[in-house]
Formats: C-alpha cells, structure tokens, sequence
C-alpha cells in the first residue's frame, strides 16, 4: 500500500493527501494549486492554527514571536533559511503572538522568541532565545 501524507496547503486551508514519495516533488494543492511547499514560513491565526498543527502528517515548527521584539526580528531571515532546508520533512510557521493572543495564552509562551515543535497536533519540544538557522536545523533535526 501506497504511503500517504496529510499536508495543509498554506494558502487555502485545503488538506492534500500526498504520496510520500513525491513530497520532494513541489507538489500543488489540489483545490487551489499553488505550490504546498513554499520553503518560507506559513503565518498562523487563530482561526488556521489548530488545522495546520493537528492535519498535516509532518511535524511543524512554530516559532512565536512579537514585532516589538528585537530578537524576534533578528531571527527572522534565519528561521525563513531553516525552512527551506528542512521543507518537506518538516514545515515552519510563524505566530505573531500580539495579535493572535489566544494561542500565545494556550501554550504559556512566556518569551519570545519561542520555537516548539509539534507533531500530530502536540508539542513535542520547546526552546526559547533568538536561533542562527543551523542551530535551529540541528534543534528540530534532534528532536524529529
Ligand atoms: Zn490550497
């Protein structure tokens, strides 16, 4: 039997059902057909967030950070490099925790940035400060 993947297209919210083997392929979304791959982190809301960590069947980053953040902002270009050296095997995402408070307030992020893992709609690791992005690689990478 075929081996399958759930993966969350980042720009519609459609759950695509790909083949593992072609994960590496840029596969399209079926509903809206922009690529599901975007080697650049998905920004997460309220509203996107419990889908995109609970259906895609890969383990997804979140990195939760403010604007007024200093460190947040330096570690920007660095977690946009990570994804793309660690996409298809792993997605990244972004939470803007000023804005969407609710998800801030459910994980008890107490710093920012924080970085946590999650796999099938659990956080699996967390870890907290500004990352370069290959230690950000070799953290999620020790922890898949
Ligand atoms: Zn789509």
């Amino acid at each position: 039997m075929p081996d399958y993947k759930h993966i969350v297209c980042p720009h519609c919210g459609a759950v695509n059902r790909i083949p593992t083997t072609r994960l590496v392929d840029k596969p399209q979304c079926g509903k809206c057909h922009k690529t599901l791959f975007t080697a650049h982190p998905t920004e997460l809301t309220n509203h996107t967030f419990g889908k995109f960590i609970g259906r895609n069947d890969v383990p997804v980053v979140v990195d939760f950070w403010a604007p007024w953040c200093g460190p947040c902002k330096m570690m920007a270009p660095a977690f946009a490099q990570a994804a793309g050296q660690l996409e298809p095997t792993v997605r990244l995402a972004k939470v803007n925790t000023e804005t969407e408070r609710d998800i801030a307030a459910q994980f008890r992020i107490q710093s920012i940035p924080t970085i946590a893992l999650f796999r099938n709609g659990q956080e699996i690791a967390r870890q907290s400060g500004a990352l370069g992005a290959s230690d950000i690689v070799s953290w999620v990478q020790a922890h898949c």
